[in-house]
């Protein structure tokens, strides 16, 4: 690498190199060190690139054309995701050496052996060729990140393994780094918005990106080979009601997302096809608005028009539990409210596309490794129970990330690309079973250490100090995990006030875990509320403490919350107390 010192530098002191910061895992070796007098000295390009674009020239290629999406996810099995191709690592110029910034070693051949020695049967690639691999404006990727992913793609096909190559990103868009590299009108960075004003020029960079992916991969592939169009596309400017992740069916502009959504979705299998050969009749995943179960099943939802029968696979991700603790909705716990809704998920899939023949596939399923093993344990072996049915084609494919240490609530590693080996393996195991419809068998030692015994806060004070509420304003929140399996299946909700002003009043309410807002004091009428009068969604405070009767089903329900809110106006809520 040439490195211009300044002009006319007549001397030097010394020259100081450190490790960068924010790069965790990566390690090179600086071989040496020379000085050279040039004319005019120009700063290395890592991105430089002399090589021809990749192209797949095979002629001829053999793919099942008969063969349904329906039969074939069913032969998918167990899928681990494999991100080594999504970031610069924190956009910084290490060029096309290095590409995995998130803790993962460099791919190679003896990896995915290891992962298919373990059972996995499909592998998911992410890219993201935006994020400092593109060329020039007319967004030409870098052809050495297309023959890095070739290579894997190619592994895992001798390895007889099913690979799905995924679209970019979205949410790169409001990185700072990266909005600082667009500014700066740095060419290879570039990526597409899920909103109005953006369309035109993401579905030319969508455009772009698929017709060269699907250049470089057709005949040479068969069905072994899967496309899937974009990961987790959210509007990512639509963050007032957390809606970017959290769309809204009743929200119009959530509704505009979801309609520009569709265009780029049709227009992505209509690149992909035009590309002629295998690619005609190739399987493309179409993953849904913010990649949420309940976003392919909505009527604003549409499955792109296919000249080919039958090979579109509606996609999306589960994380029923959270996956990371840094969200809100996550739970340590599983819950009859988290079990409930896996049944739900899986009623509406029935509805909308198993009675049609239509397979549903989740790219990504996870749950962080600092929840109790036992109960993500628990939670993986009933969704996949779900998922194994006859009546059905479901297959899943477990979300792994680098962080092989807890460093503050991702989701953690449970596959160590490093040394070769699996973090957590009875849940892993738990997984590959339950993808052959089988029960993994713990052993009775297992269960006993790991059984979750959690402490009752009946009688507790939940609140950690007084909490005084003016006008409506400075609400409080807490946690579901607070009182997941903490509380008897029904219970009182005791409230200790002191009056503040002349109208003392108070709100309870949750967001669910797909944010919608519930009130709860309107589901009070048939009880009553002790010491207080309902009157809409508020209570008047005519006590000095006021209880509320919390029924099995509310108590399921505030078990599974992206949030309960405390809120009111001219009190103090002294104690929150949950009473037998
Ligand atoms: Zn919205």
């Amino acid at each position: 690498m040439v490195i211009p010192l300044k002009a006319n530098q007549k001397k030097l002191k010394g020259i100081s190199i450190g490790g960068a910061w924010n790069v965790r895992y990566e390690q090179f070796v600086i071989e040496s060190i020379t000085f050279e007098k040039i004319a005019n000295p120009q700063k290395t390009d890592v991105n430089a690139c002399d090589e021809p674009p990749v192209i797949d020239t095979a002629k001829n290629g053999i793919i099942n054309e008969k063969l349904s999406a329906w039969d074939f996810v069913k032969q998918l099995g167990a899928g681990l995701q494999y991100m080594v191709f999504i970031d610069a690592p924190e956009l910084l110029d290490f060029g096309m050496d290095v590409h995995p910034g998130n803790a993962f070693s460099k791919p190679t051949k003896e990896q995915i052996q290891f992962i298919k020695s373990k059972g996995f049967k499909t592998i998911r690639i992410q890219t993201n060729p935006g994020n400092d691999h593109l060329m020039d404006k007319d967004y030409r990727i870098n052809p050495s990140y297309i023959k890095h992913i070739k290579q894997v793609v190619d592994w895992c096909i001798e390895e007889d393994m099913y690979v799905i190559i995924c679209g970019p990103f979205a949410e790169y868009g409001i990185d700072e780094k990266y909005k600082k590299r667009v500014a700066a009108g740095d060419v290879h960075f570039a990526g597409y918005f899920v909103n109005e004003n953006d369309k035109k020029e993401s579905e030319r960079f969508l455009r772009a990106v698929w017709k060269q992916y699907a250049e470089a991969f057709n005949n040479s592939y068969d069905e072994h080979l899967i496309f899937e169009n974009l990961n987790e596309p959210v509007d990512v400017f639509h963050v007032e009601n957390v809606h970017s992740w959290f769309p809204k069916d009743d929200c119009s502009r959530c509704k505009k997302a979801y309609e520009v959504l569709n265009d780029y979705n049709q227009l992505i299998v209509d690149t992909i096809r035009s590309t002629g050969g295998n690619n005609t009749n190739r399987f493309i995943m179409i993953n849904g608005l913010g990649a949420k179960c309940w976003t392919i099943t909505s009527k604003n939802f549409k499955l792109p028009k296919d000249k080919s029968n039958n090979k579109l696979i509606p996609t999306y991700h589960e994380y029923t539990m959270g996956g990371s603790a840094a969200f809100d909705q996550y739970s340590d716990y599983y819950t009859n409210g988290i079990k409930e809704s896996i049944l739900e998920t899986f009623a509406a899939f029935d509805k909308v596309y198993f009675s049609k023949h239509i397979p549903v596939y989740v790219s990504e399923i996870g749950q962080s490794r600092r929840t109790p093993i036992l109960e993500r344990i628990k939670w993986i072996k009933d969704f996949m129970a779900e998922a194994s049915k006859p009546s059905r084609s479901c297959a899943a494919l477990l979300h792994v990330d680098g962080a092989l240490k807890d460093d503050g609530g991702f989701f953690s590693g449970y596959y160590d690309s490093w040394k070769l080996g699996w973090y957590d393996e009875e849940f892993v195991d738990t997984f590959i079973y339950g993808a052959q419809g089988k029960d993994y068998p713990l052993s009775a030692d297992f269960v006993k250490k790991n059984e979750v015994k959690v402490e009752s806060i009946v009688g507790k004070n939940l609140l950690k100090n007084p909490l005084e509420l003016k006008n409506w304003e400075g609400g409080y929140k807490l946690t579901s995990n607070v009182l997941a399996l903490a509380t008897p299946a029904k219970y009182k909700l005791v409230f200790e006030f002191e009056r503040k002003g002349s109208d003392p009043r108070f709100n309870i309410g949750y967001n669910d875990s797909r944010l919608n807002w519930h009130e709860v004091v309107p589901l009070l009428q048939k009880s009553g509320v002790k010491g207080g009068m309902i009157d809409g969604t508020t209570i008047k405070v005519k006590a000095k403490t006021i209880e509320i009767s919390v029924d099995e089903e509310l108590a399921k329900q505030l078990e599974y919350t992206i949030g309960i809110y405390l809120n009111g106006k001219d009190i103090i809520i002294k104690s929150m107390k949950v009473i037998e």
